[in-house]
């Protein structure tokens, strides 16, 4: 491999930040903080292993999923419940707060959209950071798993992927034909679970998670929104996924409503502000 005689100098460019963050309007995390310690559970949800559940929670609430019985991983969708062509978009949220989500980072909302959809508030595996191999929790990196890539590598037909199942649960919260669903169904936040990239070939890692029953992840729900949450096939995501091979267990998610006037001072955000011309002018 022949090499440029300045090589070493382009690649001691130092890198930019794409996006740099101190723009982005910044959530109130002190009033959310004071509203979620007079929340009361309102609802319960549990996804059983190797499914999924779907669950709405009203602008101004929270949602809280938590480990129980053994680490567990899951993949979370959300859509706006009023209007299923707006979702999460994993991948600007990931140019923009960066791989893995924690306290205070939010999960935008797709073009045309991009507004927040929800805000964590409390992350009980913050504590984790990155490890030595670059691996951390809460990732925005990977998809969901997919009957599809199985069958492609391996040539299987197995229907318990993240993806089905979050097909599933969105058609029988929705009415949706199962077809009709699947197209709905996103790019996920994988709760829980550890991931990073191999420093030698770039590929995408998972190591078994840090997670243990009584740890939780807790959002702020910014517009009325439709979740769903998939107990991974993976279980801690340690070993294998896509199969019944590895030993999993259910997720919990909790409602949350705040008492009344808990959220003073608080409204939902708007939708982008960007015009939507694309240059072109009228008439
Ligand atoms: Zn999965």
């Amino acid at each position: 491999m022949t090499q440029p005689a300045d090589a070493a100098a382009r690649r001691a460019i130092a890198p930019v930040i794409c996006y740099p963050n101190d723009t982005l309007p910044k959530p109130d995390l002190a009033l959310y903080r004071r509203a979620l310690d007079g929340v009361q559970v309102t609802s319960v949800v549990v996804a059983a292993p190797r499914e999924a559940c779907a669950f709405r929670v009203p602008a101004g609430s929270f949602f809280r999923i938590v480990s129980v019985e053994g680490p567990q991983v899951g993949d979370l969708n959300l859509w706006n419940a009023n209007d299923l062509s707006e979702r999460f978009y994993s991948g600007k949220t990931r140019a923009l707060h960066g791989t893995h989500l924690t306290t205070g980072e939010r999960m935008w909302s797709n073009f045309p959209f991009l507004r927040p959809m929800a805000t964590i508030v409390e992350d009980t595996l913050d504590w984790y950071g990155f490890d030595v191999y670059g691996g951390s929790v809460h990732d925005v990196i990977g998809t969901r798993c997919d009957p599809y890539t199985g069958n492609l590598l391996a040539g299987t037909q197995y229907h318990h992927c993240c993806h089905s199942n979050l097909t599933r649960a969105l058609a029988d919260a929705t009415g949706l034909p199962l077809a009709q669903a699947e197209a709905q169904v996103h790019d996920v936040l994988n709760v829980f679970m550890c991931t990073g990239f191999t420093r030698d070939t770039g590929q995408y890692f998972m190591k078994a998670s840090p997670v243990r029953p009584g740890d939780h992840l807790t959002f702020f729900a910014e517009i009325d929104l439709l979740g769903a949450l998939s107990a991974c096939p993976g279980g801690d995501c340690g070993s294998a996924h896509s199969s019944d091979a590895a030993r999993c267990h259910p997720l919990r998610v909790e409602i949350l409503t705040p008492q009344q006037r808990a959220l003073d001072g608080w409204s939902s955000p708007p939708v982008n502000a960007y015009d939507r011309s694309h240059g072109v002018t009228a008439g």
